[in-house]
């Protein structure tokens, strides 16, 4: 429903105008927050709003309560570029993830510009008025709508409602309990149980020998392995840079360290794929021993970063391999039994508790519909712009993290660009930029190019890439950075507009 302005004042039917903002957040989590630093850093007058669906901040890191809930990329490079991460663990634990979260709002003043319990469930963009309106759900079942210049989507990449599960036949006759990480009860008790958590990915890794803790023993049963790399729970470099010099000069050596250290093995992943895969299964061979089957249990059909590699910390899941606590078996399951699961070999694992490590679903725009001018946004076909903006959609970003680095770098990175962007239109009187796919040269390509069942399933859900700047990013930080920081704002692709809106013709 389009808007409409009576006696200067937009009004939706019988409805009080709507609150305006310069610029809309929609998510509280680690990217929207570092959004609103960005963006209150840069102009300290912007009239800003974070809307928050949820009751509390922190998105993934408040959401997931699993045990041993964790990051698997160090936080030098998973925290903000502006504020260090001053713990003594790389690979931090989801409290002290949440805890810097909520640190960083409340030092920045950002806390108090969060409306929790606000769902943005529709955002329709009008040419005439150059604004969005976003239609927010409350609790309690209230709609409101606020209008702004910029609508900014910090809403994450997943459904927050439930995660990916896939079906199996006689999941219904299983007597104990079936749970999803993403909805870990509180009061689970698995002392003494004989656990089973199916998958292979970042979440099994890390629940296994976290669950090893209580549980009698934990399964990990994958139908195919991942590439599991152990690293060192806290940064060497960091420890030793520790008092020597100061903190946020340290926080910055060490990021850098990280940064291209990811880098190369990416490129080196890429590029010596063999070299790579022998790297890490002789480091698993060595922690597992020689009677270990590694090529079973730990050698994927894939190239090193075809998937996004698990890494654990100090060697955890090999360590909790070899105490006994916990198994792998590699097989498939043919259905679920009252007493665990039937594998397709024919074994049978008995189990009291299953836990679906099955993944996320993945979902765009934190499920919010996007309307332009009374056409709806159907964001597989938009092609992504600097991997922040999309096709034909004016004054919308959106903050999508790396896939094979720290989501942060890139979310630091949209959130800096997105500044630069709003300073160059304040300064020339623009209030509209949208990028348009003018070249005819341009190839459409899958926004990610990873082969992990998360993305193949999310491919009719995911915009496009182009085959060439600025419709492609590098995947690569440093690249990116310069990018980010140093390209043309006036690239020839985004274009930009000055609309004398009727609201403040009106006013
Ligand atoms: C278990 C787990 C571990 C991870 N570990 C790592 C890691 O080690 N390294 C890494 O780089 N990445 C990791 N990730 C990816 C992770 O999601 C990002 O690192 C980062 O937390 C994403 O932050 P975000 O703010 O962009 O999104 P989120 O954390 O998902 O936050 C999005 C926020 O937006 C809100 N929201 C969504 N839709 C709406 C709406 N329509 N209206 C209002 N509010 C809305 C949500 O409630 C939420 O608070 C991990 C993900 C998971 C699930």
């Amino acid at each position: 429903m389009v808007p409409v302005l009576e006696d200067g004042a937009l009004v939706r039917g019988d409805e009080r105008p709507a609150e305006h903002f310069d610029v809309i957040i929609v998510g509280a989590g680690l990217s929207g927050i570092g959004a609103a630093y960005h963006l209150q850093k840069e102009f300290p007058k912007k009239h800003y709003v974070i809307l928050e669906g949820r009751g509390a901040m922190g998105g993934t890191w408040d959401l997931f309560r699993y045990p041993g809930v964790r990051s698997d990329s160090d936080m030098y490079t998973l925290g903000y570029r502006f504020r260090p991460w001053k713990e003594a663990k790389a690979i931090a634990d989801g409290p002290s993830i949440l805890k810097y979260i909520r640190e960083t709002a409340q030092e920045y003043g950002i806390d108090r510009k969060i409306r929790y319990g606000c769902r943005a469930k529709q955002a329709e963009w009008s040419s005439e008025e150059a604004h969005w309106t976003v239609e927010v759900a409350g609790t309690g079942g209230t709609t409101t709508r606020l209008t702004c210049n910029f609508l900014y989507m910090c809403s994450g990449y997943y459904d927050y409602a439930a995660g990916y599960m896939p079906g199996w036949p006689g999941m219904e006759r299983f007597a104990g309990p079936v749970v999803h990480p993403q909805n870990w009860p509180e009061d689970l008790d698995y002392t003494g149980k004989r656990v089973v958590v199916i998958g292979s990915g970042a979440t099994a890794v890390t629940l296994v020998p976290a669950m090893t803790d209580k549980a009698e023993h934990v399964v990990m049963l994958q139908r195919s392995p991942s590439y599991v790399l152990a690293l060192p729970a806290k940064d060497i470099a960091a420890e030793w840079l520790r008092g020597k010099v100061p903190a946020r000069l340290a926080y910055m050596i060490v990021r850098w360290k990280n940064v291209l250290v990811a880098m190369y093995l990416f490129q080196q992943s890429r590029k010596n794929p063999e070299k790579i895969k022998r790297w890490i299964l002789g480091l698993a061979k060595k922690v597992l021993g020689p009677d270990y089957d590694v090529a079973q249990h730990f050698t994927p059909r894939y190239n090193p970063w075809d998937q996004r590699l698990c890494f654990v910390p100090d060697e955890d899941l090999f360590r909790a391999i070899n105490s006994g606590k916990a198994s792998v078996v590699t097989d498939e399951i043919e259905a679920f039994t009252e007493k665990g699961l039937k594998l397709k070999s024919g074994e049978e694992l008995a189990a009291d508790l299953i836990v679906t490590a099955t993944g996320l679903k993945v979902q765009l725009m934190g499920g919010m519909e996007v309307w332009v001018d009374g056409q709806q946004i159907k964001f597989p076909k938009t092609l992504a712009y600097k991997g922040m903006m999309y096709s034909d959609v004016p004054n919308l970003a959106s903050s999508f993290g790396y896939t094979n680095a720290s989501w942060t770098l890139k979310s630091d990175l949209t959130a800096e660009y997105v500044c630069r962007l709003l300073k160059h239109m304040e300064a020339r009187h623009y209030n509209v930029c949208t990028p348009r796919k003018t070249e005819t040269d341009i190839d459409e390509e899958p926004a990610i190019d990873f082969s992990s069942g998360y993305i193949q399933r999310a491919m009719d859900v995911l915009p496009k890439q182009g085959s060439k700047r600025p419709w492609r990013l590098h995947q690569n930080y440093a690249l990116d950075l310069l990018e980010f920081r140093f390209s043309s704002v006036e690239d020839g692709t985004m274009e930009f507009s000055r609309v004398s809106k009727l609201a403040e013709a009106r006013r």
